[in-house]
């Protein structure tokens, strides 16, 4: 009898907790050529393409600029990030239809 494996994901429906105890997807990001900041924080913004322009999980918008703000992390409602094209602090927030969103954070 061979073990079964173990389960990688949670079965559908299962509700996964809003902490820091859950672990987070990673993600490579790659430079997008985003030269409004220096060349070394470039992988961390990109363009935001407008309507129909998918986010990741790892993915915001600064409401200040528009610019698309990347995580090497997945990011989650209470994460703090940083917009270096405008200089804006941001919070995470969750918004109603289920989707992430960054709120200015004073
Ligand atoms: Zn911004």
């Amino acid at each position: 009898m061979s073990a079964l494996p173990e389960p990688t994901e949670a079965p559908p429906g299962t509700v996964q907790p809003d902490d820091d105890e859950a672990p987070r997807r990673t993600f490579e990001l790659d430079d997008r050529g985003f030269k409004e900041v220096p060349k070394r924080w470039r992988k961390f913004y990109r363009i935001w393409q407008g309507e129909g322009d998918e986010l990741g999980p790892n993915e915001v918008i600064c409401p200040v600029c528009k610019v698309v703000i990347r995580s090497h992390r997945e990011l989650r409602p209470g994460d703090r990030v940083y917009c270096m094209p405008c200089m804006s602090r941001l919070i995470v927030v969750r918004r109603d239809d289920g989707r992430l969103e960054a709120e200015v954070a004073y």
